[in-house]
């Protein structure tokens, strides 16, 4: 019997995805399959990205579908268009056999006209993202009140991202009756929250171990200078001569930068960010997935829900300010049971971050040595060779005697160098300094942070750096600064950094470990950066003059 089948899943699915090469259930898969379609009741499932999620809660419900009805039965919502996308794109192979099925993907940056016309042709299924499902409510274009499945997948990701309220606003439309799943890949106190509220006697399953990063990734970490850490990032890719990864940016303008170097210095990148219309965004994805582009530059937004085979790495250009946002990135790699690296290139600032990463996942990071210019050298000489010696070509036989005849003049050790010199030069070679002494200073700054943090077992993640700074101290040459704009204003980190560039004229990159709250925020930065930002006051957000102050200078 078909493993799929003996979940309970119909021959029609089971066709699908034998032609999809799933051949066994993953961890998730086999959980979630046969809770579903008994619809016992409701399910929380911590999940990592990269397990099978999709088609755990996918497979049953487009077998629950009655296609008999028109009404729109199941509600997927997720916290990105690409995730959306992605999702949409799962459920329809999973249903090639399953005729007259309709799932209509609704998403916001994409006509809603299109969407409202495949909308009113009716929809079993829905997948959306928040903000346009909402808008689609008021207009009367969707209806849930028949809803009888709904999933709300990376919930901890729709929390980080402020949708609490629209999620509650959403679930309030479905009617009471119904069967609810939350895939959420990290457990916090505020998924607890929501899911004691909107969940009923669920069963809680857990996929590998609570808020751990996936297994088959190796975590590692490189300390660099921050002049450094491009050309260190160029070692990396030349090192890895298969490498086909993301680089995380923490902006949007960091993305471009980096991409626009890397194009300049004869690499395939591009980079994906918010601002890009979705058209582009796809253009960009079609090629990263047909490896036209090897490198995708990305911020930890634009890059949610990407499901990309194969991919080697996955390098953190910087920590993510959300440290949970460490397990999003690195699951973009290692999927479906392969493996994968995930590399972070750290200041000597942000040492401190990856302990609590690691306590977050659970997991030591190794240390990474970035490769020698020579390394890179031997390697790819390895390469030439071992590919040089092998050839074979048919031509040679047929080659004239006349034409070789300079190289026959030579002896055997003058073409061997004279090839290896070659192949050398031929090498664009990256040989900018790199200080990789800096890493063991780097080690002695986490080893320190590591025992303040033991002596405060306890406290929140944050609490050490955080004490340091609510005291308006230093962190270094860093100082903890408010500002009056927060989740209230439905912006994001990479606009808070927007903002403080227009009305300050500081880089946005300037801008980090970003604590966003209600009404306003704290971020810090460095001191002169600072002095600048407070000094600026002809900023204004929706007609509300902005305010910048150092932290300990509130009331
Ligand atoms: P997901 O976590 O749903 O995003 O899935 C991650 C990747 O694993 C996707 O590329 C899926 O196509 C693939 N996948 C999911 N389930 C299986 C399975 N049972 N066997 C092989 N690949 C799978």
């Amino acid at each position: 019997m078909n493993p799929f089948e003996s979940l309970g899943l119909n021959e029609p699915i089971c066709k699908a995805l034998h032609e999809l090469g799933f051949e066994n259930p993953t961890d998730v898969q086999k959980h979630a399959i046969p809770f579903f379609l008994s619809r016992k009741s409701d399910l929380l499932a911590l999940a990592q990205t990269g397990t099978g999620k999709t088609a755990a809660f996918g497979t049953p419900i487009l077998q629950n579908v009655d296609l008999s009805e028109n009404f729109t039965q199941a509600l997927i919502i997720t916290p990105t268009r690409e995730l959306c996308n992605q999702i949409t794109s799962d459920l329809k192979n999973y249903s090639k056999y399953i005729r007259g099925i309709k799932i209509v993907a609704v998403y916001g940056g994409s006509s809603i006209v299109n969407q409202i016309k495949e909308l009113k042709q009716s929809a079993h299924i829905i997948v959306a993202t928040p903000g346009r499902l909402i808008d689609l409510i008021d207009r009367k274009v969707v209806k849930l009140n028949r809803v009888q499945t709904v999933v709300l997948d990376e919930a901890d990701e729709m929390l980080n991202m402020g949708f609490r309220d629209d999620m509650e606003s959403i679930l309030s439309k479905t009617p009471d009756e119904k069967l609810t799943g939350l895939f959420s890949a990290t457990m916090s106190s505020d998924i607890r929250k929501i899911a004691n509220t909107y969940l009923k006697g669920a069963e809680e399953i857990t996929i590998g171990k609570k808020n751990s990063a996936q297994q088959n990734i190796s975590h590692q970490y490189a300390v660099l200078n921050a002049k450094d850490k491009y050309p260190a990032l160029k070692r990396i890719i030349d090192f890895h001569e298969d490498f086909y990864g993301i680089v995380f940016c923490s902006t949007k303008i960091e993305t471009q930068e980096i991409s626009d170097h890397l194009i300049r210095d004869g690499y395939t990148a591009d980079c994906l960010h918010g601002d890009l219309a979705q058209t582009q965004r796809d253009k960009v994805m079609h090629r990263f997935r047909h490896k036209a582009i090897k490198l995708l530059l990305a911020t930890d937004v634009a890059a949610r829900g990407i499901d990309v085979k194969n991919l080697t790495h996955i390098i953190h250009f910087h920590l993510p300010d959300d440290i949970e946002n460490y397990t999003h990135r690195s699951g973009r790699t290692a999927r479906a049971g392969q493996k994968g690296v995930s590399i972070a290139l750290l200041h000597i600032r942000e040492a401190y971050k990856l302990h609590q990463i690691e306590k977050l996942i659970n997991v030591k990071f190794e240390r990474y040595l970035i490769p020698k210019g020579q390394d890179i050298v031997n390697t790819r000489l390895k390469r030439f060779i071992e590919a040089f010696a092998h050839e074979q070509n048919e031509m040679m036989s047929e080659l004239n005697n006349e034409l070789v005849w300079p190289l026959m003049k030579m002896s055997k050790e003058e073409i061997v160098q004279k090839l290896v010199s070659q192949e050398i030069n031929r090498m664009k070679l990256n040989n900018t300094e790199i200080d990789l002494n800096i890493d063991e200073r780097a080690k002695e700054q986490r080893n320190s942070t590591s025992r303040m943090d033991r002596s405060d077992r306890g406290s929140n993640r944050n609490s050490s750096s955080r004490r340091e700074r609510d005291r308006g101290g230093n962190n270094g040459s860093m100082i903890r600064v408010f500002i009056n704009l927060g989740k209230k204003d439905e912006i994001k980190y990479d606009d808070l950094r927007e903002i403080v560039f227009k009305t300050t004229k500081v880089s946005g990159r300037a801008v980090k470990d970003i604590e966003m709250k209600g009404v306003y925020s704290f971020f810090m930065t460095d001191t002169e950066s600072a002095e600048i930002m407070i000094k600026s006051r002809n900023g204004s957000f929706k007609g509300r003059p902005i305010r910048i102050q150092k932290a300990s200078d509130r009331k």
